[in-house]
């Protein structure tokens, strides 16, 4: 047989193991995996490592924020700005409003990634108003519909109490969905904030005191017992510090059915990246904020033990001017600029750099973290590895290429990045979506709208699928 495409001679990254092959395309897929296959384009990959596309499964594009800002990205400039640094599956949320029916709420989001996104797509959806028209009736057959996720907040103004947390994740385990939360303690942060105004304390660095360790500790430790209670399963978003990756260790080993995931910016800066003269620090303000370098090797720890299972960017994007960071003026406080910084493009570089480069945890696993676990854990069967059958969502690696991060050479519409001056070694010199080339050599040859709907499979809730092993 000829297929449509092979890429010959790379290091391979499979699921078992880890050795040069051939890779066989046909028809978007991964036909074979060997040595000597024909096909009647090839691509030589001597030299390269071959990894899985990416997968981001905590991404905010296009989004009104609950501050009421929309993201700097639309679906087509995040999806361009995924796809340079490898990143070929993404999952962004579809954002309730306030008295807001879910289902037209999903609709709205649905038209959004189908006009611009460039790789493939799915949604969260984001529950900020249970008392909405048809509420419980829409969740659940948006759920049977493959929105496989929810996302709930017990934060913010559109976070819920513990009682409407427990009754969507009682709904979530019907249905047959996983529910993503954001965890820190509202009443923690509240006060700590109230202290620091008081104080005067108002610049961007104060934002990390506003959001102490404890609020994010505490908020963890309950959500897990929450997820015992209904029997549920959750994924605890962005865990910034060493007692939370705690928390979650020991809820699982008592069973509980609790999944984590920790960010690039956890793991490489600290909260001095908000100290900066003016306003500068906003660039990095993200909640929960970076927190101490002991922090960050807790949190490589817990990946290396399996307690966090999941790497994913929590791309925020706002641009640093009145449209995003600046837009309550030049002189605002820290309450009322918007958190988030872009992440998306360099989740993979970041991770490739640490984990593969300086050898940290190694190749195996680095897919793993970045692809093939949220894949699995999100419900999508097709992607995040590369084996017979999946789609030929492919990364061509050159292991000796370096490159140091400038001010605005990101590829999203942010104008900043967040990474300026780092030297990453190991680039993603060409990424393939279902078996066509969408970067080469930092062109970008793909198309707005060419990027798939995922429609996702049940999220199970047997005891095999909470060990995060694949089913
Ligand atoms: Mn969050
Ligand atoms: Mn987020």
């Amino acid at each position: 047989m000829v297929h449509d495409l092979v890429i010959k001679g790379g290091c391979v990254v499979t699921p078992g193991c880890v050795a040069a092959m051939d890779i066989a395309v046909s028809e978007g897929r991964i036909a074979a995996l060997g040595t000597g296959i024909a096909g009647r384009e090839t691509i030589d990959a001597g030299g390269l490592i071959v990894t899985p596309g990416g997968v981001d499964p905590h991404c905010h594009n296009e989004q009104m924020s609950g501050m009421g800002l929309m993201n700097a990205d639309t679906f087509e400039t995040a999806t361009r700005s995924a796809a340079m640094g490898g990143t070929t599956s993404l999952i962004s949320f579809a954002a309730q409003a306030q008295g807001q029916r879910l289902k037209d709420a999903a609709a709205d989001y649905a038209a959004r990634g189908a006009r611009g996104a460039a790789v493939d797509w799915a949604f969260h959806l984001i529950l900020a108003d249970p008392g909405a028209p048809e509420f419980e009736a829409d969740l659940a057959a948006l759920i049977a519909e493959g929105h496989r996720s929810l996302k709930v907040f017990t934060t913010y103004n559109i976070g819920l109490d513990d009682g409407q947390i427990l009754r969507a994740l009682t709904i979530a385990r019907e249905a047959g969905a996983l529910t993503c939360i954001h965890a820190e303690n509202d009443a923690i942060i509240a006060a700590a904030r109230a202290r620091l105004l008081v104080e005067g304390r108002t610049r961007p660095i104060d934002h990390a005191a506003s959001r102490p360790r404890e609020a994010e500790i505490e908020a963890v430790a309950r959500m897990c017992r929450l997820a015992e209670a209904a029997r549920a399963p959750v994924m605890i978003f962005h865990v910034s510090t060493a007692e939370a990756a705690a928390e979650i260790r020991a809820a699982r080993a008592r069973g509980a059915p609790v999944w984590a995931e920790t960010c690039p910016h956890y793991l490489f800066q600290t909260e001095e990246v908000l100290d900066r003269p003016g306003l500068e620090g906003a660039k990095w303000m993200c909640s929960p904020p970076q927190r101490s370098v002991a922090d960050q090797e807790a949190l490589w720890q817990a990946l290396a033990l399996g307690d966090l299972q999941v790497i994913s960017s929590d791309h925020a994007p706002y641009r640093f001017d009145e449209t995003g960071k600046l837009s309550a003026g030049p002189d605002a406080p820290f309450p009322a600029i918007a958190n988030g910084m872009p992440g998306l493009e360099l989740r993979l570089p970041l991770l490739f750099d640490a984990m593969v480069s300086r050898g940290r945890l190694g190749l195996a696993r680095f897919a793993e973290l970045t692809a093939t676990a949220p894949a699995r854990l999100y419900g999508l069967p097709a992607k995040g590895a590369i084996a017979p059958g999946m789609d030929a969502d492919l990364v061509l690696w050159d292991p000796e290429r370096t490159h140091t991060c400038g001010a605005d050479d990101l590829h999203d519409n942010v104008g900043y990045n967040p990474f300026e001056g780092t030297t990453l070694r190991g680039w993603p010199v060409r990424v393939l979506l279902r078996g066509a080339t969408i970067v080469e050599d930092g062109a970008w040859l793909g198309r707005p709208g060419a990027g798939r709907r995922l429609h996702r499979a049940a999220i199970g809730t047997r005891p095999a699928d909470l060990t995060g092993r694949p089913r």
